[in-house]
Parts: C-alpha cells; sequence; structure tokens
C-alpha cells in the first residue's frame, strides 16, 4: 500500500551488513529492516543488498540470479541473486544477497568467528560489500537495467562505498548515484592495515590523513565520513555528539567540518513488531484501554519464567542489551545495594563481555530472590522482558540512538536513562515536565546519578496516578517509521 509520495518515486540502494529477520546483532539489523519498509510503503524504488552468510546460503524464496562476476584482481567471484517475490510482498522492496562462498558461508555473528574474534578476512568481507554494491550501481561495469538514483550505506562495513561510487565513476567518466552514509555507532571503525590497500582496490590517494588514514591505519569509518555526499547520525543529539571528544572517537574534527553536511534523523520502531496490542510474544495483548491488567499479567509471566517471586508490590527493572562498557551494565551492577534496599526486582537478558557476564551470573546468585539473569540472545524474552517490567534500564554511557527505550514507552515500561544521544532526544523526564513524562533521565554517566534516578522511578512507582500517567504517555508516542523515512526522503532529494 502507498501510504503518499512527497515527489517522484526514488530509486534507492540501501546497503548493510545486517538486516532482521535474516541475520541480526544489534540496531543496526532492525533499521536495516524498518527503513526500507518504511521507504517502500512512501511508494519509493528500493533494493536492499547483504552478504549471503551461512545462514542466507539458500536465498528466502526463489532466487533470482542477477549478476555474475568472475573472479578479477582483486576481487574472488561473487554474484547477486534476488531472494525473490515473497520477500518484495512481505516487506515491499528487492532483498539482493551478495554470494560468495568463501568469504560469506559461515554460521552465526556475521562479524565474528566462534571464538568472538573478528573474522582475519573482515577488511576484504565488507570491501567486497561495498564493492559489489558500487558495481550494481552501473559503475563500471555497466547497466544491470537498474539504476539507483541514491545509494545509502551504512557503518563501517559500508565504509569505502561512498569512495569507489567516486573512483569507479571517475574511471569511466559515467554519472555516479548520490552517497548518504549513517554513523550507527562510531565506536566500531573499521581499522585495518594500511597494507591491505592493494588487495582492497583502495587508491593511494586515500591513504593519509586527508583521506582515510586513521593514525597508521586504513579507517573504513572515515572514509565513509570522508567521501559521502551526506552523512546523517542516528539522532539529532548523538549528530552534535560526534562533532566532540570523545564521543567523536577522534573522528570529531572531521565531523565537524562537514557539519553542514550532518544530519541526525531519529529511528523509529516496527509497530508490527514492537506492539503489545498485537505482540504473540507475550503472555497476555493489552492496550490504553488494558494496559493494569495486561502489565500485571505480562509481570506475574515474566517473574515465573525467569525464577523470581511473583511478588506485585516489588518493582521489577528490566534491561535487554548487549553486555559492552557501553551499556553501563557495570553501574546498574554497583547500585544493586540500592535495589535490594528498594526491595526491588532486576531481569537482564543479554550477552557480550564474559567479565560482565560472570559478574552478572554471580549477583543472580547470589541474590536469587531480587535477581534473574539471563545470558544469550533470545527474542522472545526480549518481548517479555519490555511487557513485563515495571521499568526498563538503560543507563548507557553513549547512546546513538537506541531502540529499547523506544520500545519500552510502546509497552508502558517507562525507561530509565541516561540523557545522551537518542535516549536524550526520545525520553521525557518526570521532573523536566511532569504533564508530558515517559521516563527518567540523568546527566552523569556514573552510577550515583543512576542510583538518583532508581530512587526517583521508585518513588514515582509507588504514586499510581504518576506511573499510570508515565506509561500513557510512552503508549501515546509516535515513534513510528514514517516520519524518520521522511525525513531521509528528504534528505535524498537534497542529493538528487
Ligand atoms: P545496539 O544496537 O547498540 O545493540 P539498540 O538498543 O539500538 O542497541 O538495539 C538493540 C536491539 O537488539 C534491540 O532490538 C534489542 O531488543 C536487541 N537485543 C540486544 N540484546 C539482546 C538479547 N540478548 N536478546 C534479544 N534481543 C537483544
Amino acid at each position: 500500500m502507498l501510504l503518499h509520495t512527497d515527489g517522484p518515486p526514488l530509486r534507492i540502494l540501501f546497503v548493510t551488513p545486517e538486516c532482521a529477520p535474516w541475520i541480526k546483532t544489534g540496531g543496526l539489523g532492525d533499521v536495516s529492516l524498518a527503513l526500507p519498509r518504511a521507504l517502500a510503503a512512501l511508494g519509493h524504488d528500493v533494493k536492499l543488498l547483504m552478504p549471503a552468510y551461512g545462514e542466507l546460503r539458500t536465498p528466502p524464496g526463489e532466487g533470482r540470479l542477477l549478476v555474475r562476476h568472475a573472479a578479477a584482481h582483486p576481487w574472488p567471484a561473487w554474484q547477486v541473486v534476488d531472494a525473490g517475490d515473497a520477500v518484495r510482498e512481505e516487506h515491499g522492496f528487492s532483498l539482493l544477497l551478495l554470494d560468495c562462498p568463501e568469504r560469506y558461508y559461515r554460521p552465526g555473528n556475521p562479524y565474528l568467528d566462534e571464538h568472538g574474534r573478528d573474522h582475519a578476512d573482515n577488511a576484504q568481507r565488507f570491501a567486497l560489500l561495498a564493492h559489489a554494491a558500487a558495481s550494481l550501481s552501473g559503475i563500471p561495469q555497466g547497466p544491470q537495467g537498474w539504476h539507483p538514483q541514491v545509494v545509502h550505506g551504512n557503518d563501517w562495513p559500508c565504509g569505502l562505498l561512498p569512495g569507489y561510487l567516486d573512483h569507479y565513476a571517475r574511471g569511466t567518466g559515467l554519472p555516479r548515484p548520490a552517497s548518504l552514509f549513517t554513523v550507527h555507532n562510531l565506536a566500531f571503525q573499521g581499522l585495518f592495515p594500511l597494507e591491505l590497500a592493494p588487495e582492497l582496490a583502495v587508491p593511494q590517494a586515500w591513504l593519509q590523513p586527508q583521506g582515510a588514514e586513521f593514525w597508521g591505519q586504513l579507517s573504513f569509518m572515515k572514509a565513509g565520513l570522508r567521501f559521502a555526499d551526506l552523512l546523517t547520525a542516528v539522532s539529532p543529539t548523538y549528530a552534535r555528539e560526534i562533532q566532540l571528544e570523545p564521543l567523536g572517537f577522534g573522528l570529531q574534527d572531521l565531523l565537524a567540518s562537514r557539519a553542514g553536511s550532518l544530519q541526525g534523523i531519529l529511528n523509529g520502531i516496527d509497530p508490527a513488531v514492537w506492539n503489545p496490542a498485537t505482540d504473540t510474544l507475550i503472555a497476555r495483548r493489552y492496550d490504553l484501554d488494558t494496559l493494569d491488567a495486561g502489565k500485571a499479567a505480562n509481570k506475574a509471566a515474566l517473574q515465573r519464567r525467569m525464577g523470581l517471586p511473583e511478588a506485585p508490590t516489588s518493582m521489577l527493572l528490566g534491561m535487554v542489551s548487549r553486555l559492552t562498557e557501553q551499556k553501563g551494565v557495570d553501574l546498574v551492577l554497583d547500585r544493586l545495594p540500592l535495589l535490594l534496599e528498594l526491595g526491588a526486582q532486576l531481569v537482564v537478558l543479554g550477552s557480550g563481555d564474559p567479565a560482565l557476564e560472570q559478574r552478572l551470573r554471580e549477583a543472580a546468585a547470589a541474590h536469587p530472590l531480587h535477581v534473574a539473569v539471563k545470558i544469550g540472545f533470545d527474542e522472545a524474552l526480549a518481548h517479555q522482558v519490555e511487557a513485563g517490567a515495571d521499568a526498563f534500564l538503560m543507563p548507557s554511557r553513549f547512546e546513538p540512538c537506541g531502540l529499547n527505550q523506544m520500545y519500552s514507552q510502546a509497552y508502558g515500561t517507562p525507561p530509565i536513562v541516561h540523557a545522551t544521544g537518542g535516549l536524550a532526544d526520545s525520553v521525557v523526564d518526570l521532573e523536566e515536565s511532569p504533564r508530558t513524562a515517559t521516563g527518567f533521565s540523568f546527566g552523569a554517566d556514573d552510577a550515583e546519578a543512576l542510583g538518583q534516578a532508581l530512587q526517583r522511578a521508585h518513588a514515582a512507582w509507588l504514586q499510581p496516578q504518576t506511573w499510570r500517567n508515565l506509561q500513557r504517555n510512552g503508549m501515546r508516542r509516535d515513534f513510528s517509521w514514517q516520519a524518520s523515512a521522511r525525513a531521509y526522503v528528504h534528505a535524498y532529494r537534497t542529493l538528487t
């Protein structure tokens, strides 16, 4: 169904290293499904290119071979398969799978091996993704019958793409599509030895500080930031933060010099997936009218599933997160005594840093009536935490956009967040605006500030009317992709 088109439809090639539901490690996986879907719903002609990893070896639906390239130095043989009509009918965009057995046929995480280490050939793997995207764009291999007007790359795995587009076009004299490059997380930069340049078809001219060289290494992220026509970051606050230390991670000056070409567009969430009224993964569905009963049933179910006492009078705090220093899990562990003092319960779902996993397991073992932890990736449980917790914890040290705080608002589960990046842009604090508030935010990224916010949240939770207000305000907010997709279309149009 076409919702609306403001102007003629655009041909957009969206390039990504991961896309839910096929393969997802974090927020980028969600965005990579939802944004192309929303763009297609606005009437645009969208194709999404991603590698055919192990799980995608047999493409979903009936694959149709689009292009095949024999090995040609420095690239191995590769082909692109259109995953077929079923995907197009369901999502509105075409899924193109980049097929190269020696680079992608590996199970599990798209970036890491079974020991949790980066694949040794990640530079080659993601350079090939960028190369294939540039080639599909009609340059230099000639028409494939479809030419994007805009090529949209995401994060460091697509960092070489804008430069390749430029470089290839210069070689042929052909017009090139416009390029937009989105920063989802600047902390991951894709740094590799400069010596790999010939193998990646990276021109010598890039290997200097004015190009993509970064402290003696080749930075895929820097290449994207340097050469894309337009840059976006995944929230307005994050777009400002990355122009300064410390969140610029050494690229702040480049970003500040490109401030005129850098904008922040807040991600949306997918209401088809994250909606308590239709969610089939939770114990009881609910909406604004059935909020109290729905939350109570989901809370009890979550407590049961996690082996905690079914205590309606204990505030249940939930957290779903990659377990890394970024996410501030250690701050929560630090404030455990306060949680226990308040009689609260804590459920954590996550995986990541083994030391943090171990500390969480120890906390659960030491306080089995109050703390329950599931280490691993569990989509259903993530939904159940959103639905069953009273409040959601997201004390991230930095957070480019963050999705969980938006999910939790949609589920009537007020978030407690550090006011950074997208958290600052999407959560209204109770003190800041009692009438429109949706949660709690705190300024400093330390355990003390988190503790104060926890105390405020607990006090508010004890006042049913105040709490219900927070819940209802959150549930009424529109975090759908439509508004964000329109902002991207606006950005694309400035380029075409
Ligand atoms: P990031 O992309 O930095 O990991 P976001 O909040 O933007 O953080 O997105 C995280 C996404 O991954 C959310 O959809 C969240 O529910 C999901 N997620 C993270 N860890 C887990 C887990 N252990 N199990 C299930 N889902 C998870």
